[in-house]
C-alpha cells in the first residue's frame, strides 16, 4: 500500500487499479490492459483522453500566466472571456459567475452567496436551505451538510441543523411510491409534502430549494414527468430560489445544453457547474447567480463590507484557458447534438436488460443511466448493503469496461460525450458478460 489516504473508501481497503494513460474513450492500466471509460473518470471526462487542443491549450496558457488570483478585481483576460461565454450559455437571467475549483466549493460559495444576498436586502432571517433526500452535492463541511446521502454525513456530526439545512422527498418513484400509487399520485404527494414542511418553517425563512435536475452519484434518479413544474410552482408561491446542481448533468450529458433544460426547469435563479466545464482537464467550478441578485448586493455591499470569499484559484487563468477551450469545441463540434443522438442509443440499448432477473430498475436520460441490481424482482427487495453492486464493478473491470455502483447496487454509466455508437454496442457487450458473472 502505497501513504495515500484514498477518497471515499474503507481505510481497510487495499489499492485496486492502477490507470497509467488514456486515449479517446479508453483508459489502459500499467499491465497494459485497455478499459473502455464508462463513466467519463468521475463524470467528468466529456471531451474524453488525450484531447490535443485542451493539451496545447494547457502549455500554453501555463507558458504565458500559469496563475494570476482574482482578489479585489485583479483579473486577466482569459477568465473574463471564459466568464462572458459561460453566461452566454445558461439559462439564467443575465448571469453573473464565481471562479472556484470543484464543485464542492462552488456549493459552499453559494451558501454565503445566499446569505450575503439575504443579508443585503434586509431579510437576514431568510437563510434555511431545502434539499433532498438522496442527493449528491459535495463534501466539504457546508456542501455535505447539503448532501442527502448517509455516507457521506456519517461519523463527521456536520451542521446541517446550524446551517438550517432541511430535507425533503427524493423524487424516486420506483423506491418511494407507497403500494398501489401512481406515478401522479406520488409526485402529488411529495410535493405537497415540500409545501407542508416550508408551510411548518415558514416561508420567510427559506432562502433556495437546491435539486440536481437528474440525481448522478446518489443512483441516477430521473424525476417523473410533472415534477419541477409542481415544484417550480410552490416555490414561485412562497419567494424560493430554485438552485440547480448542474455539476454532472451540465454541457450536454442529459440530452441537451443542460440538466434544466431536459427537465423543463425554467430559469434556475442559481446554478452550480463543475467537471465538464473543462472536461476535467483542469480543476474549475463556476456558482452561476442571477443577475438582479446581483444587482440587489451592490449598493449594500458598501455598507455590509467585503463579500469577504475566495479562493487562491477562483479564476485559475490555466483552467480557464481550458474551460473556455472546452466550451469552444463543444460549439463548434456540435457535441451536445452529438452526445443526445449517442444518448438515444444508449438508453434503447440500456433497456435491453430490463427483463434481466437482477435488474429492478433502468433509468436515464442522453449520455447518463445506472441498472438498479435487485434480489427480487417481482418484489423489487434491495440487496442488503453494496457488496452485489461492488461485485458487479469489479466485473465490470475484468471485462474491460469502468462503470461505478452508487447508491448500494445500482451500476451508473456515464461515458465520454465522444463515444461512437459501435463504442456503446461495445459498452452493453461487456456489461453483459458482467451481470452474467454477478449471476
Ligand atoms: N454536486 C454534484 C451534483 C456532484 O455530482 C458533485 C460531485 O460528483 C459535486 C457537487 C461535488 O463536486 P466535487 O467532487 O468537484 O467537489
Amino acid at each position: 500500500m502505497s501513504s495515500i489516504i484514498y477518497p471515499t473508501t474503507n481505510f481497510t481497503a487495499t489499492e485496486q487499479l492502477t490507470i497509467e494513460r488514456g486515449e479517446g474513450v479508453y483508459v489502459y492500466d500499467t499491465n497494459g490492459k485497455q478499459y473502455l471509460e464508462g463513466l467519463s473518470g468521475l463524470w467528468c471526462t466529456s471531451l474524453g483522453y488525450g484531447n490535443r487542443e485542451l493539451i496545447d491549450t494547457t502549455a500554453e496558457q501555463m507558458g504565458k500566466l500559469a496563475f494570476s488570483h482574482m482578489f479585489g478585481g485583479k483579473t486577466h483576460k482569459v477568465g473574463m472571456e471564459l466568464a462572458e461565454k459561460l453566461t452566454a450559455m445558461v439559462p439564467v437571467d443575465n448571469a453573473r459567475v464565481f471562479f472556484g475549483s470543484s464543485g464542492s466549493d462552488a456549493n459552499d460559495t453559494h451558501i454565503k452567496m445566499l446569505r450575503y444576498y439575504f443579508n443585503a436586502i434586509g431579510k437576514p432571517q431568510k437563510r434555511k436551505i431545502i434539499s433532498r433526500e438522496r442527493s449528491y452535492h459535495g463534501v466539504t463541511v457546508a456542501a455535505a451538510s447539503l448532501t442527502g446521502l448517509p455516507v457521506n454525513q456519517t461519523n463527521f456530526d456536520l451542521p446541517i441543523d446550524a446551517l438550517g439545512i432541511l430535507r425533503t422527498d427524493a423524487p424516486h418513484y420506483y423506491r418511494g411510491a407507497l403500494a398501489g400509487e401512481s406515478e401522479a399520485d406520488f409526485v402529488t404527494r411529495i410535493t405537497n409534502n415540500l409545501e407542508q414542511l416550508i408551510l411548518r418553517e415558514g416561508p420567510d425563512t427559506i432562502a433556495a430549494f437546491i435539486a440536481e435536475p437528474i440525481t448522478g452519484a446518489s443512483g441516477v434518479i430521473v424525476p417523473p414527468a410533472g415534477y419541477y413544474q409542481k415544484v417550480q410552482a410552490i416555490l414561485d408561491k412562497y419567494d424560493i430560489l430554485f438552485w440547480a446542481d448542474e455539476v454532472i448533468t451540465g454541457f450536454g450529458r442529459t440530452g441537451n445544453d443542460f440538466g434544466c433544460t431536459t427537465m423543463g426547469i425554467e430559469r434556475p435563479a442559481l446554478m452550480t457547474l463543475a467537471k465538464q466545464l473543462s472536461s476535467a482537464y483542469m480543476p474549475i467550478s463556476a456558482s452561476v447567480i442571477r443577475g438582479d441578485l446581483y444587482d440587489a448586493m451592490v449598493e449594500p455591499s458598501n455598507k455590509l463590507g467585503v463579500f469577504g470569499h475566495g479562493y487562491t484559484y477562483s479564476g485559475h487563468p490555466v483552467a480557464c484557458a481550458v474551460a473556455l477551450k472546452t466550451l469552444e469545441i463543444y460549439q463548434r463540434d456540435d457535441i451536445f447534438g452529438r452526445a443526445a443522438r449517442m444518448g438515444e442509443y444508449l438508453q434503447r440499448r440500456l433497456a435491453e436488460f430490463r427483463d434481466h432477473p437482477l435488474v429492478g430498475e433502468v433509468r436515464g436520460s442522453g449520455l447518463i443511466g445506472a441498472l438498479e441490481l435487485v434480489a427480487d424482482k417481482a418484489s423489487g427487495r434491495a440487496f442488503d448493503g453494496g457488496a452485489v453492486g461492488a461485485f458487479a464493478q469489479r466485473a465490470c473491470e475484468q471485462h474491460g469496461l469502468i462503470t461505478r455502483a452508487v447508491a448500494g447496487s445500482s451500476i451508473a454509466f456515464c461515458p465520454p460525450l465522444i463515444i461512437s455508437e459501435a463504442q456503446i454496442d461495445e459498452l452493453i457487450e461487456k456489461f453483459g458478460k458482467a451481470l452474467a458473472d454477478t449471476q
